[in-house]
C-alpha cells in the first residue's frame, strides 16, 4: 500500500521531541490534536474526555478520541485504533535523531526515547493522514489516545465505553515487531501492608517491644517456604510475585536506630498471572502469611503485632481466542503486508486489557519499540513503517 514513509518518520521524531512523562501529558495531547488537523481531520471530529476527573492520580487532561466518519460500505461498524500518548519518566529531557533506519537519542546513556509510545501515536496520526490524503474508503473510525498508561493504565481504565461510539474490534499499537499480535495480557494485583509493632529499647528491655521488622521476616519466610515467591507454580498454574518497598509509608527506612525495636513497617508487593483466579490466591497467600506472623511475634504481656493487608487488583487478565473475529482481521492483515502473524500473549499489563473489560476485543501490535524503560531505548524504523501500513491495512479491510 502506497504510504509517505518520509512523512510518517517526521511525524515520529515530532511526537518524541515533546516533552510530556505519563501525568504530564498535556503537551502531548496538544502536539496530537495540532498534527491531526494539519492532516485534515476537522476540529469537531477532535474531543478529550473526561477520564482524567476519574483518575486518582493527579492528570492535566483526558484521552483524545477522535471520530473519522465512514466512508465505505453503509451500516459498517466502527473500528477502534489505539494507544498511549503517554512515556515513562525516564524519557524526560530525550533528544530524538534519525540515524540511518533507527530514531536514537542524542543524550543515550542519560533517558530513554519515549518510542513507547509516540510511535503507536504517529502510526495513528499516519492513518489519519493516508486515509484522507488517498480518499480511502473505510468504516467508521475512533481513534483513543489514552493518558496515565505508564503509570497504572488508567486512562483506559477510566474511560468510559460510551464515548468511543460502539467499535466491534479493537486494535491497539504498543510495542517491537508489528506482526506480533497481543491476544492475551497478564492481570495483576498490588498490596500493601502496614505491620504495627510497639517501639521499646532494644538493650534495656527487648522483650517489650513488638518487632515489626521480624513479622516481616516470618512472613517472608512462610511465603518463600509455601512457594509464593517470585515464580509460583502450583498444580499447572502460573504467576509471580514480589515485594517492592519496604520502610515507611513515604519510602523512608523502617526503623531507625539498632537499639530500638522497630515499630512499624510498611510493605509494598505484587501479584501477576494469566488466571485471575490465581493472581487472587497468591495475594491472599501473602494476606495469610502476615497475618501468621503478626500472631506470633508478641511482646512480654502477650500483645501481638497488628497487621493491615489491603489489596487493589490493577488489572484483569485476558485472553482473546484464536477464532475471534478481531484476531482473523489482524492475521489477515498482517499477511497482507507481507508478513507472518505471531500469536502471543504478555507478562506486562496493556490498555488492551480495561478494553476487552469494557466489551471491546482488543488485540495489541507492535510499532518498532526497542529497549523501552531503558537509556537505551531507539525506534527501529522499519518496524514502525511495517506497523503504519498494518495499520492502513486493518482500516481498509472488507
Ligand atoms: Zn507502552
Amino acid at each position: 500500500m502506497a504510504l509517505d514513509t518520509a512523512a510518517a518518520a517526521e511525524r515520529l521524531l515530532r511526537f518524541l521531541s515533546v516533552n510530556a512523562i505519563t501525568g504530564h501529558e498535556g503537551p502531548i495531547g496538544k502536539e496530537l490534536a495540532a498534527a491531526l488537523q494539519e492532516v485534515g481531520v476537522p476540529a469537531k471530529a477532535i474531543a478529550f474526555d473526561d477520564a482524567h476527573t476519574r483518575i486518582p492520580e493527579p492528570t492535566p487532561i483526558g484521552n483524545l478520541i477522535v471520530k473519522l466518519p465512514g466512508t465505505g460500505k453503509k451500516g459498517a461498524k466502527p473500528v477502534l485504533f489505539m494507544t498511549h500518548m503517554d512515556t515513562v519518566p525516564l524519557c524526560a529531557g530525550a533528544k530524538p535523531k534519525i540515524a540511518g533506519k533507527r530514531i536514537v537519542n542524542e543524550l543515550e546513556g542519560t533517558t530513554a526515547l519515549g518510542g513507547d509510545n509516540r510511535t503507536g501515536c504517529a502510526v495513528l496520526v499516519t492513518l489519519a493522514a493516508e486515509l484522507i490524503k488517498q480518499k480511502l474508503p473505510h468504516p467508521p473510525i475512533t481513534m483513543l489516545f489514552t493518558v496515565r498508561e505508564e503509570s497504572g493504565l488508567f486512562g483506559a481504565k477510566h474511560l468510559n465505553p460510551a464515548d468511543l461510539g460502539g467499535p466491534a474490534v479493537g486494535f491497539n499499537f504498543d510495542g517491537r515487531n508489528a506482526a506480533d499480535v497481543i491476544v492475551g495480557a497478564i492481570g495483576a494485583d498490588r498490596w500493601f501492608v502496614d505491620i504495627r509493632g510497639k517501639a521499646a529499647h532494644a538493650g534495656v528491655a527487648p522483650e517489650k517491644g513488638i518487632s515489626a521488622t521480624m513479622v516481616l521476616a516470618l512472613a517472608m519466610a512462610e511465603v518463600y517456604e509455601g512457594g509464593w515467591f517470585g515464580k509460583v507454580t502450583k498444580d499447572g498454574r502460573e504467576g509471580t510475585s514480589n515485594v517492592g518497598l519496604v520502610g515507611t509509608a513515604d519510602g523512608k527506612s523502617a526503623g531507625d536506630a539498632t537499639n530500638v525495636v522497630t515499630d512499624f513497617v510498611h510493605v509494598k508487593g505484587e501479584s501477576r498471572s494469566h488466571d485471575a483466579k490465581f493472581v487472587r490466591e497468591i495475594t491472599a497467600a501473602f494476606k495469610v502469611a502476615f497475618s501468621n506472623a503478626a500472631a506470633k511475634v508478641k511482646d512480654h504481656e502477650g500483645r501481638a503485632a497488628k497487621v493491615k493487608f489491603t489489596s487493589r487488583l490493577d488489572y484483569v487478565p485476558f485472553r482473546l481466542k484464536s477464532d475471534a473475529p478481531v484476531v482473523k482481521l489482524a492475521e489477515v492483515a498482517i499477511q497482507k503486508i507481507g508478513r507472518t502473524p505471531n500469536l502471543r500473549t504478555t507478562n506486562g499489563g496493556l490498555d488492551a486489557n480495561w478494553m476487552v473489560k469494557h466489551g471491546i476485543p482488543t488485540v495489541t501490535f507492535g510499532a518498532g519499540q526497542n529497549e523501552i524503560h531503558t537509556v537505551k531505548e531507539f525506534v527501529d524504523l522499519r518496524e514502525f513503517e511495517s506497523a503504519c501500513q498494518l495499520a492502513l491495512a486493518l482500516a481498509t479491510a472488507e
